[in-house]
């Protein structure tokens, strides 16, 4: 079994859509989504549905709770805001009561997934040594899967000194010695500077996750959220990545 790991899918089925099928061609035959579906791009209803075809393992990140209005969008910065109301209006109820069911954490075999951290999962960003201590202080299996920042990474225990590692392209990561956290950047919205959709593939029989890049039709993204009045800005940082 092969498991694509993605995360930060923010609404965009064009990143979604080429992911999945680079996945398929590399045997991917299940989704596990660390969070935030919604929330920035321009087609939250067709992202959801693809998830919820292939029968996606998901957990809510702060996005989704705004978007079902679980969360207020006091929190989130002016163009976050808008985009989140945005989707708010643009949901059914039945699309909305998904997000609202979501779990904060799921685990399925030696993985834990959220959004966040496991001491904060809506909100806290992981990035420092420190907060990956704390993380794999709760952590109850030997790997955990975080989104939210959009980096992609993978952090060793490494004896009690986290080294925080950062994911480069058709990198494979061998599992069975020390725990790890992984994060396999934001999918919808990359923010470390290459703008191709990042996602990891976890294969069981190999007992190896490696990291994947793929590139999409960005400009089309970017017409649809200039086509559905979202902030410019939302389509041309997809352009940078950033
Ligand atoms: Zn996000």
């Amino acid at each position: 079994m092969s498991i694509a790991i993605i995360s930060d899918v923010h609404a965009n089925l064009e990143a979604l859509t080429a992911v999945l099928r680079d996945a398929e061609g590399r045997g991917e035959t299940q989704v596990w989504c660390a969070g935030d579906t919604v929330g920035y791009g321009p087609d939250p209803a067709a992202v959801l549905d693809a998830l919820v075809q292939r029968d996606a393992m998901m957990v809510a990140g702060n996005h989704d709770l705004a978007a079902c209005g679980k969360m207020g969008v006091e929190e989130f910065n002016p163009v976050a805001a808008e985009a989140a109301l945005w989707t708010r209006r643009t949901l059914s109820e039945s699309e909305c009561a998904l997000l609202a069911s979501l779990p904060l954490t799921r685990t399925s075999g030696d993985f834990t997934m959220v959004h966040g951290t496991l001491r904060q999962p809506e909100w806290e960003y992981l990035l420092t040594p420190e907060q990956a201590i704390a993380q794999f202080e709760l952590q109850a299996t030997p790997y955990s899967i975080v989104g939210h920042t959009h980096l992609p990474m993978v952090v060793r225990e490494d004896g009690g000194r986290p080294a925080m590692l950062r994911l480069l392209p058709d990198t494979t990561i061998e599992l069975g010695g020390e725990r790890l956290i992984l994060n396999p950047g934001g999918l919808g919205q990359p923010r470390d500077g290459d703008p191709r959709a990042p996602y990891l593939l976890y294969d069981e029989e190999s007992a190896t996750v490696s990291f994947h890049r793929v590139p999409y039709d960005i400009g089309g993204t970017r017409r649809k959220i200039r086509d559905a009045g979202l902030p410019e800005w939302l389509g041309a940082r997809l352009e940078r990545g950033q």
